[in-house]
């Protein structure tokens, strides 16, 4: 269910509606909107009795939303979710086109800082690299840990980028919260229902990947998951999924970037790295993910590929990065929207805060 209230409802008239839905044992999500503020209702068993919510002067209608997922969908906010930072003026889901790229996992400090100045210096604002490591094998490389943690936090002060970095469980997600700017949910965790659930109790915005099986529905009921804990700051990621081609790793579904935008007001963003498993396959379906208008790039970026301890095949080198991006900012001008220009001197200034 959802209340739409009238265009000119103050904070006050907001926030009597919320109290009267949670009066009702019901749980309340406020999302204001461009032309006027709607309440997402869940925590519903049954159907909900319109008529109290309806009598009240300050709504205007209350629609039953037709789909499983509601706070995800279009129907509760018609206009595109933003994603904002804190000191920074970098967003994910707005006019520019975001890259987030780094190594995929982080393996040495020196390793962090050389890919975190390339990719600085080439336009990205993120910065990926993974601490907590879901390997396939339990005798590959896990990941640094905390300590992976701190270099990036470096990473951060140094060059000014935002960091992403992966949770894989409840004790790595709170430390994960405290270190990084977006905590990114892998594709092997997707249905992780209690991940995604502490996920949306946590103050960051989250990175949902999607599973390597998982229908636009299921994608979208895991997102539902997040928001429903009253985290509204979700961005989803197609990562490939997998088929009968074995000519990639994956195969990489940029079909599901209009089929999200169609249903949802979330930003989407594409992973090719994952996505096709190909250093060489990389740029192309950048190129093209940002053609379809994917909200934003996640690329792996590593100074010394053949010597990483994850995903080398699939990684950049700095200089493929730099052509990338190149090449990735003449197709979102042409679709009028823009990727950050390359920094001579990245700092953090970069991130919208005055340097020292
Ligand atoms: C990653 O981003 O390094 C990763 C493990 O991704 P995924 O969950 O998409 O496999
Ligand atoms: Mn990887």
């Amino acid at each position: 269910m959802l209340v739409v209230l009238k265009a000119n409802a103050s904070e006050a008239d907001v926030k009597a509606v919320c109290e009267k839905i949670e009066s009702l044992g019901l749980r309340a999500h406020a999302i204001p909107g461009a032309q006027r503020t709607a309440i997402g209702i869940t925590g519903n068993k049954g159907e909900v009795e319109p008529a109290a919510l309806e009598s009240l002067a300050c709504v205007q209608e209350v629609i039953k939303v037709s789909k499983p997922y509601k706070l995800v969908s279009r129907e509760l906010k018609e206009d595109d979710t933003i994603v904002h930072f804190p000191d920074s003026d970098a967003t994910i889901g707005g006019n520019e086109v975001a890259v987030i790229a780094g190594p995929c996992g982080i393996e040495s400090r020196e390793q962090a800082f050389t890919s975190a100045e390339r990719v600085a210096k080439a336009g990205a604002r993120f910065f990926r690299g993974g601490a907590f490591k879901p390997r396939t094998s339990p005798y590959a490389f896990q990941g640094l840990g905390e300590l992976g943690l701190q270099i990036m936090a470096d990473v951060r002060e140094q060059f000014g980028l935002l960091i992403v970095t992966e949770a894989v469980d409840h004790e790595s997600l709170a430390l994960v919260e405290q270190y990084a700017d977006v905590i990114q949910i892998g594709a092997r965790n997707m249905q992780n229902f209690s991940l995604l659930k502490k996920a949306g109790r946590a103050r960051k915005p989250v990175l949902l990947k999607r599973g390597m099986s998982a229908t636009l529905e299921e994608f979208l009921m895991a997102a539902e998951y997040i928001m429903s804990e009253g985290n509204y700051n979700v961005i989803l990621c197609e990562r490939g999924v997998r088929t009968f081609a074995d000519h990639t790793r994956n195969t990489l579904d940029l079909s599901v970037v209009p089929a999200v935008q169609r249903l949802s007001h979330l930003p989407i963003i594409v992973d090719p790295s994952h996505g096709t498993g190909k250093r060489n396959k990389v740029t192309p379906l950048s190129r093209a993910a940002v053609a379809v208008g994917a909200d934003g790039l996640i690329i792996e970026v590593h100074p010394d590929p053949d010597k990483a301890l994850s995903d080398g095949a699939q990684s950049l080198y700095p200089d493929q990065f730099d052509s990338l991006m190149v090449e990735v900012r003449q197709i979102a001008q042409v679709l009028g929207r823009t990727i950050a220009d390359p920094v001579a001197e990245p700092g953090k200034r970069h991130a919208g805060v005055a340097a020292d």
